[in-house]
């Protein structure tokens, strides 16, 4: 299939944690005034590897759609490919692209949302939030309840944990639930894998609307999104499956 290509340049770059090596990126596509795409969405980048050979790895966007470019979140994989090439681009270096694509959209008409990740699955919920919740301009949550539930090993890995605090501290239907599953005591928050909150947030709303299962409904209006490596993007679906939901409520993106 013929697909347009565009050319990004870095103009920013932010390690958001030495411990874990991920850096936040900032681009510009100086060649369209908007590279548009929904929330959520991915683009494929493309390089030539030192032997020759032409490599093509996808990247959640972490940034709403705003004239001038995008940003990425990028996780240096040790030996990896790609992931070295991102994080040790300099500002003004350029790398190709085509895209957006993906299905890991926010469905239409939005409903309450629990919004589920670890590590750099956060990327494309960053772009859910800044797109329901901009800075400026009109909120685009209608009043739905809308819960990130955040995992990852330690506090280090957070990722955007001022911007979501942030976010929480001005929308009373946003809630930011951070937890941590190899950080000690010491760490006075949230212990554990993000399922079990995910578990506890169905079961309260459950009680508060007398809607259990999808055949409690109509409407049975809430969906899950859930974003990272496969092991929790599983669990996390098969524990939302024995509660009663139906598949069709739950958009997932695998990053492996
Ligand atoms: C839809 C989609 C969206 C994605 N979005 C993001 C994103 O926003 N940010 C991001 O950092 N990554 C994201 N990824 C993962 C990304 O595409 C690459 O797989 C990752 O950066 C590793 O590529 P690499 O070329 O560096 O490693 P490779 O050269 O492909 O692999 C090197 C070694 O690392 C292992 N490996 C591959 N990926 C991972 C991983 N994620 N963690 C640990 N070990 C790994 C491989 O098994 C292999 O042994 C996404 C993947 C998908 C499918």
């Amino acid at each position: 299939m013929d697909r347009r290509h565009y050319r990004a340049f870095l103009s920013r770059r932010v390690l958001l944690s030495g411990a874990a090596q991920c850096y936040h990126l900032e681009f510009s596509v100086p060649e369209v005034e908007i590279f548009d795409f929904q929330p959520g969405q991915f683009i494929s980048l493309l390089a030539v590897d030192g032997n020759g050979k032409q490599q093509t790895r996808a990247y959640s966007i972490a940034s709403a759609p705003r004239p001038g470019g995008f940003d990425l979140l990028v996780n240096r994989v040790e030996g990896g490919f790609f992931s070295n090439l991102l994080c040790d681009l300099e500002p003004g270096q350029e790398v190709e692209f085509h895209g957006p694509h993906g299905m890991f959209v926010l469905k239409q008409p939005l409903t309450d949302s629990i919004f589920v990740a670890t590590g750099t699955g956060v990327a494309p919920i960053r772009s859910f939030v800044e797109w329901l919740f901009p800075e400026s301009g009109e909120d685009r949550s209608e009043g739905r309840d809308i819960w990130l539930v955040y995992g990852t090993r330690y506090k280090t890995e957070l990722y955007y944990e001022e911007y979501f605090e942030k976010v929480a501290a001005e929308r009373k239907n946003f809630r930011y639930l951070k937890t941590l599953s190899r950080e000690g005591e010491e760490w006075q928050g949230l212990h554990g894998h993000v399922q079990g909150y995910v578990a506890q947030i169905v079961e309260e709303r459950a009680t508060q609307t007398g809607v259990v299962t999808a055949s409690d409904g109509p409407p049975f209006d809430i969906h899950a999104y859930i974003c990272g490596l496969n092991d929790m993007v599983s669990s996390t679906r098969n524990l939302l499956k024995e509660m009663g939901w139906n598949r069709k409520q739950i958009v997932f993106e695998r990053y492996d």
